[in-house]
């Protein structure tokens, strides 16, 4: 079986770094908020024009964070999509609030700002619900449609979370997602774009009222500056408690881990780049669809994601030549038993279900070879089913 994500080859590539990053971890002892921590955060922020990055212990806390942060709950709506992973619903419920679905656009995969205005209005009709904020997902690597989804939200008085687990590193008009939403959250779960060797996330926001409470929020609702201002303790206020929050941070050895692979993204997403052409190149008119991307946006090719009519058949066809696929996302969330009594937008969710039955990822990351391509695009090419 050639690999569906060649993190080995990855790992070649950069280990002399990386092993002295790990070292220096080791020497200095700091695990837990190390000089790592701060010094990746501020990297991670230069990298995609934020003023601020927030690490944190996933990408799922990092949706979290934002949403605790603004004091979402019972009675709000939170707009996203049902074509996604699993974690963005899944935090709407824990802070009290109701994730309303809302169908994807059939080229992108991505939230459909009409369908979007629709589920407002729906909402705001009902009157059941207050709508609150959206989460858009950067699906397979490409940003969503920024634009109009910040004109949706500022003009309804919603806040927007740009879910670029998938997606970080994409760009819209040569701007990246946090541009455009109130924050911007990131995975560096391995197999992301630009993941670590363990589990990681990050916030990225402009907003530094809202970056000093999610930093409260990510230890246990700790004093920060903005809480102790002008008070005097006779005690550390390290062990004050300002808010309910939680334990996510990001560990000093992923920290160090994801400075020398930050330092090598801008090459990878290059060499995705280039062998999502390749595909494209090689599979147009071979089947239903190979992906498109909006206009002015680049994809960090988080998955290449074609469509075929018989799609269990060719995933089968390239497994017997050795060639793993796989399928995101088999079934859209508000099929699945937890989350099947959310409401969604008018009109259900039609285009969701129908990519389920359609979507096949092919193998996808920067160490993929011309000849390895070829292989897998030939026998692409060779289904006759
Ligand atoms: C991976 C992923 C997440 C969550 O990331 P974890 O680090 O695994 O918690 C959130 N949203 C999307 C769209 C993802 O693909």
């Amino acid at each position: 079986m050639i690999p569906f994500i060649d993190l080995a080859a990855q790992q070649a590539r950069l280990k002399p770094a990386i092993d002295a990053a790990i070292q220096r971890v080791l020497a200095h002892g700091a695990y837990v908020m190390g000089p790592e921590v701060a010094d990746f955060e501020r990297r991670l922020a230069d990298f995609c024009g934020a003023a601020h990055g927030l690490s944190c212990g996933n990408g799922t806390d990092a949706i979290a964070l934002p949403l605790m942060a603004w004091e979402i709950g019972a009675g709000d709506a939170v707009f996203c999509p049902s074509f996604t992973f699993a974690a963005t619903p899944e935090v709407i419920p824990w802070t009290g609030a109701t994730p309303v679905f809302v169908d994807i656009a059939p080229d992108t995969y991505c939230l459909d700002p009409a369908r979007l205005e629709a589920a407002i209005a729906a909402v705001r009709a009902e009157g059941r619900l207050r709508p609150a904020a959206v989460i858009a997902v950067d699906l397979f690597g490409q940003p969503a449609d920024y634009p109009r989804l910040a004109q949706i939200c500022r003009q309804e008085g919603l806040k927007l979370i740009a879910d670029s687990a998938q997606g970080f590193g994409c760009t819209l008009d040569g701007r990246h997602p946090v541009h455009f939403a109130d924050v911007a959250t990131t995975s560096f779960f391995p197999a992301k774009p630009l993941g670590a060797y363990g589990d990681g996330g990050a916030v990225l926001t402009d907003d530094e009222a809202l970056w000093e409470r999610m930093d409260s929020l990510r230890v246990h609702g700790k004093a920060v500056a903005g809480d102790t201002a002008g008070r005097v303790f006779d005690h550390d206020p390290k062990y004050l408690n300002m808010r309910i929050g939680m334990n996510s941070r990001l560990d000093t050895l992923q920290a160090a881990i994801l400075i020398e692979k930050l330092a090598a993204f801008p090459a990878e997403i290059a060499a995705r780049q280039a062998a999502a052409d390749r595909y494209a190149q090689g599979l147009n008119g071979h089947c239903l669809a190979t992906p498109t991307v909006i206009d002015g946006a680049t994809s960090v090719w988080a998955q290449y994601v074609i469509e075929h009519a018989n799609r269990d058949g060719l995933a089968a066809h390239l497994k017997a030549q050795g060639i793993p696929t796989a399928v995101y996302y088999p079934v859209p969330m508000h099929r699945q038993a937890p989350y099947a009594a959310f409401p969604q937008g008018p009109g259900g969710l039609p285009v969701s279900d129908a990519k389920a039955e359609l979507v096949l990822a092919l193998p996808m990351h920067a160490d993929l070879t011309p000849e390895i391509q070829d292989r897998i695009i030939d026998a692409v090419r060779g289904f006759n089913g």
